[in-house]
Formats: structure tokens, C-alpha cells, sequence
């Protein structure tokens, strides 16, 4: 029998591997976001990374709010993200955890290690702190409170913990190794005072536990097993199998690291971001030129495309950028057999076909996407005064265009051809209609093969055609200058919003609703827009055009 081949990322490797060797008998993984903004496309990864584990192995995926610094967190931020992963498919079933709910059982861990003789109170300043640690190449130097007796630890902690001292008057600090090489492991500082009120447990407490600390407690309490987290914490790891080793934990998890996800030319820092909707160049988080997954979800993306988008970009530990092409591309495969093609005319033209009945309307079946019959027909009324794209028509036209102008003859798609016979301007040289004649032995579906045409363009019966808003977005940064300007902000692209506010649609659309998406032939895929579109004026955004840059590369 031929040996199956399935390639497997590295972090599947490492749980076949512990699984085989009894190291863990289950998977239980988790998504721990602070909740001081909203996710975007890299936590997305993270996300559909650790769910997909679970999934995989049968085992449990945990979310939990990584709440422990009360300065930057907001109740928002919370809705927003558990919106924003159950969108995404990833269940937590009745697993929900926020760190603070685990703040008693941290001090409890941390009166431990002072008993261990493994913690000690340290009256050194921030500043004190900083220099005593030593640099990559010099070890650092012995606090003088590092010999404190248990009993006094025990004493200031407990008066730490009793709001006895100010803001950074005191720490409590692992007593580990100042001459340690990792300098995370030079007695790294493990609480804090902050006398701030946090939006779970209020004034309770003024000592707040350093990140470092919590974290692998978090963890252990949770049976998480594979604790998996971006490459910035590869040099936090042996402090993370030192918290959970001396605090007495049973089954210790194991930190697992992978290289963040960058897409090249496309900002994703939260402070960035948060100035971005502070100063209103956005139209807030969700604004759909930028990669929130609020803002992609606005926009029209669907959970299926950012995972698609998520499995080709792969998980590795080098670090490297997507281009944003690949994203798009993930979306036209999702939508490209899913969705109805329709007829917009996004900059209009009047058409009059000056031989055809006034007041005669034809029904025209027409199918709703030539590449997925399962999607049926509808129908079009088509009569005498139509709208056209104006790229469709030129007055006087460049070689290969096939297009309409004056003498030549096109299909209009699922209908007639018909034949430009003249046009007019109005007093600043401006096209304002178009004049043909049709044919109508030509009808579609008729079998005619009397004559060719090179080219086929849409059409929206203007009597009934509906009026709607459409906006086309560019990235947000000028690619060509790149990201950033020398002063650090950011280099903004100044048409990376088009509204246009005329466009045609056929009737088909009427009644289209929040997040409904549609192709418009020959121009992409659009979505209702969920916050400013209304049943009798609709909103589209442009999710993405039809032209594509990205291929896919062989496997
Ligand atoms: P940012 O500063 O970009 O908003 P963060 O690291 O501050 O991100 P957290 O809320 O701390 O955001 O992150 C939650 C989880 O998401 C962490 O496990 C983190 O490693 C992961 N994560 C954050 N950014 C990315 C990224 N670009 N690619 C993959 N995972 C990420
Ligand atoms: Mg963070």
C-alpha cells in the first residue's frame, strides 16, 4: 500500500511527538488576546491556528481575555473580539476565561515562591532596576534587597498587596540569576503596585501581576498543553517553564513559538491604527480599508476566505510578508462559484436603442453564473433606454478596443447586439448619451450565427434600473513611498476612498441586505455595506475587482 503523504507544519509535529512519547495524552489550546484593541488578520492566524489543533486532535480550545494590565482595557474591546472569533467559526464551547478571574490564585502563587525563598520585595526604582540588569554582553548586579528574610518578604508583599505603598515604590521580583545570559531571567519583576481600577474585579486589588508571571499560570491553571505564541517570547521561554516549575504546577505547558503574520505594505499596529480612528481618517476600527477582522468583515470577506488565506500563508518560525494580493485571492475562489453575477453600471451612460418599440419590455432570462448552473436564473427587463458602463464607450477608440463607438456592433451580455449609430455631449465635451440600433434576430439563445462581435458589454434597464452607492478602496498607505514617513507616521495614499454615488444596478437587487455579496460582472465582487446601507439606498463596498496579480504557486 502506497504511504500516505501528509505534510504536517512543525507544531504538529512537536504534539505527534508528545502524543507518541506520553508526554501529554490530549491537546488543549487557547487564544489569549488583551483586550486593548480589535483583532486583525495576524490574530486571525493565531486564532484558526490554535482552534485548528484542537479540531485536529479532538482536544479543547480555550479563549481567554489576557486582562492583567487594567491601564489599556475596555469592555469595547472585549465584545468586539469575542464577535470577531465567533464570526470566524472558532468555539470555545463553554470555555470563556479572563485572566482576572485567576488574580487570587497568582498571589497565592506568588506568596509560594516567597516562602521558596524564590521571590523578594525590591525597593529599587524602575530606573534602578533597568541599570542593575546588566546588558547582553555585562551581567547584572545583585539588587541590596535580594536578601531579605522570607518573613519580611512575606510582611512587605502582604503591605504591597494592602495598598501600604504608591505606585512603583515597590516590586515583588523572581529571585532567579542577575548573572544570567537571557536577560529575562535576571530577576525579572513579577508584581507590580497600580492603584487602578480594573473593568472585571474593580478596586480589589492595587498589585497587578507583570505578563511573564501570568502568563504560564494562566496556562497551568486552564490544562492548556501547547501554549502557542509569536517569536517575540522564544527568549520568555525558560522564564515560562520557570513559573510553572516553581509554582508547583502539576502538568506543565509547553510554549510553543511561530513567526507573526506580516502583510507587506499594510498596517496592523494597533497604535497606528487608534490614530487612524481618532483622527478620523477612518471611519472607525471597522473601516473597510483597513485589516481588522471587523473591517475585513465590513468589507465582505467571509471567515471561509481568511482561512483559506490562513492555510496557504502556512506556519513557520522565520519571519516573512504576504503580499495582500494572496488575500484577494482567497476571496474571488470563495465567492467565484458562490454568488451571482449581476449588472451594475458603476459610471452610466444612457443607451437608446433608437429602433426598438418604445414602452416594449422583454423579460430576459438570464443565468446567474455561467460557471455554477445550481444557481438558476432570473430575470431582466430589457427595453429601448439603457445604462452602460462609460469605459464601455469611446468616441474615438485606440486599437483593440472592441468595445462600442461609432460604426460597431457588440453584444449586450445575455441580450441583443446592437450598433452605435451616434452619441452627445453636453457643453463641456461630456458624452451624456449614446445612440444604437438593435438587431433582433440576434436575440440570446436564439442559435444566430449570421455574424461576429468581438466584444460584450453589461447593460442596466434604466426605467428600472436601482440607484446605489458605490465605494472603491485602495490600501490606505502610498505603496510607492512604502509605509512609514521619516518622522514615523504614516505615509497615507490620498485616493484610497472612491465613492461613487450615481451608480445603476439591475432590479435584482432590491431588497440585497446587510453582508450579502454579489458579483458585478466585469468590474468584482461587492458586499452591502452593514453600517450605512438602507433598503432604499443602498451601499456596496468593493471587496475586491476582478483582476488579479497573484498566482498561486505550484506546489
Ligand atoms: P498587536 O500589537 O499586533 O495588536 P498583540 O501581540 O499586542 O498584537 P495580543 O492581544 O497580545 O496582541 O495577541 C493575542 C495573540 O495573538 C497572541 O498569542 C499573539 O502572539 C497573537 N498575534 C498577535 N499578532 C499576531 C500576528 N501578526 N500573527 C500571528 N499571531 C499574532
Ligand atoms: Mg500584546
Amino acid at each position: 500500500m502506497e504511504k500516505e503523504v501528509v505534510s504536517k507544519n512543525f507544531i504538529e509535529q512537536i504534539i505527534d511527538k508528545d502524543l507518541e512519547e506520553g508526554v501529554y495524552d490530549t491537546v488543549h489550546t487557547r487564544f489569549p488576546p488583551e483586550p486593548n484593541g480589535y483583532l486583525h488578520i495576524g490574530h486571525a492566524k493565531s486564532i484558526l491556528l490554535n482552534y485548528g489543533l484542537a479540531q485536529k486532535y479532538q482536544g479543547k480550545f480555550n479563549m481567554r481575555f489576557d486582562d492583567t494590565n487594567p491601564t489599556k482595557e475596555k469592555v469595547e474591546f472585549v465584545e468586539s473580539i469575542k464577535k470577531d472569533i465567533e464570526w470566524l467559526g472558532a468555539d470555545w464551547e463553554d470555555r470563556l476565561f479572563f485572566a482576572s478571574d485567576y488574580f487570587q490564585k497568582m498571589y497565592e502563587c506568588a506568596v509560594l515562591l516567597i516562602k521558596k525563598g524564590k521571590a523578594y520585595v525590591c525597593d529599587l526604582s524602575a530606573d534602578e532596576i533597568r541599570e542593575y540588569r546588566g546588558t547582553l554582553k555585562e551581567p547584572g548586579k545583585n539588587s541590596p534587597y535580594r536578601d531579605r528574610s522570607v518573613e519580611e518578604n512575606l510582611e512587605l508583599f502582604e503591605n504591597m498587596k494592602n495598598g501600604r505603598y504608591a505606585d512603583g515604590e515597590k516590586v515583588l521580583r523572581a529571585k532567579i540569576d542577575m548573572a544570567s545570559p537571557n536577560i529575562n531571567m535576571r530577576d525579572p519583576v513579577i508584581y507590580r503596585v497600580a492603584h487602578m481600577s480594573h473593568h472585571r474585579t474593580g478596586d480589589n486589588w492595587c498589585i497587578y501581576p507583570m505578563y511573564d508571571f501570568a502568563h504560564p499560570i494562566e496556562d497551568a491553571i486552564e490544562g492548556i498543553t501547547h501554549s502557542i505564541c509569536t517569536l517575540e517570547f522564544e527568549d520568555h521561554r525558560p522564564l515560562y517553564d520557570w513559573v510553572v516549575r516553581e509554582c508547583e504546577f502539576p502538568h506543565p505547558p509547553k510554549q510553543i513559538e511561530f513567526a507573526k503574520l506580516y502583510l507587506t505594505n499594510v498596517v496592523t499596529g494597533k497604535r497606528y491604527i487608534k490614530k487612524l480612528v481618532e483622527e478620523g481618517i477612518v471611519d472607525g476600527w471597522d473601516d473597510p480599508r483597513l485589516v481588522s477582522i471587523a473591517a475585513l468583515r465590513r468589507r465582505g470577506f467571509t471567515p471561509e476566505s481568511i482561512k483559506m488565506f490562513v492555510e496557504l500563508c502556512g506556519v513557520s518560525k522565520s519571519q516573512s510578508s504576504v503580499d495582500y494580493a494572496m488575500l484577494e485571492y482567497c476571496i474571488r475562489e470563495d465567492l467565484k462559484l458562490k454568488k451571482p453575477r449581476i449588472m451594475a453600471a458603476l459610471d452610466p451612460i444612457k443607451l437608446v436603442i433608437d429602433n426598438y418599440p418604445e414602452g416594449q419590455v422583454e423579460e430576459l432570462t438570464v443565468v446567474n453564473n455561467l460557471e455554477n448552473e445550481e444557481l438558476g436564473t432570473r430575470t431582466v427587463p430589457f427595453c429601448r433606454e439603457l445604462y452602460i458602463d462609460r469605459e464601455d464607450f469611446m468616441e474615438e477608440p485606440p486599437k483593440k478596443y472592441f468595445r462600442l463607438f461609432p460604426g460597431n456592433e457588440v453584444r449586450l451580455m445575455q441580450a441583443y447586439f446592437v450598433k452605435c449609430t451616434g452619441f452627445e455631449k453636453d457643453e463641456n465635451g461630456k458624452v451624456t448619451v449614446v445612440h444604437c440600433t438593435y438587431d433582433p434576430e440576434t436575440k440570446s439563445g436564439s442559435g444566430f450565427t449570421g455574424r461576429k462581435v468581438k466584444g460584450t458589454i453589461h447593460w442596466v434597464p434604466a426605467p428600472y434600473a436601482v440607484k446605489a452607492e458605490v465605494r472603491l478602496y485602495e490600501n490606505i498607505i502610498d505603496e510607492e513611498k512604502g509605509v512609514y514617513n521619516e518622522d514615523g507616521s504614516l505615509n497615507l495614499n490620498p485616493n484610497s476612498l472612491t465613492v461613487l454615488k450615481d451608480c445603476y444596478i439591475e432590479p435584482a437587487i432590491r431588497g440585497a441586505e446587510a453582508y450579502e455579496r454579489f458579483q458585478f460582472v466585469r468590474q468584482g465582487y461587492f458586499c452591502v455595506d452593514a453600517k450605512d446601507s438602507r433598503p432604499d439606498a443602498l451601499v456596496f463596498n468593493r471587496i475586491v475587482s476582478l483582476k488579479s496579480s497573484f498566482k498561486l504557486p505550484k506546489a
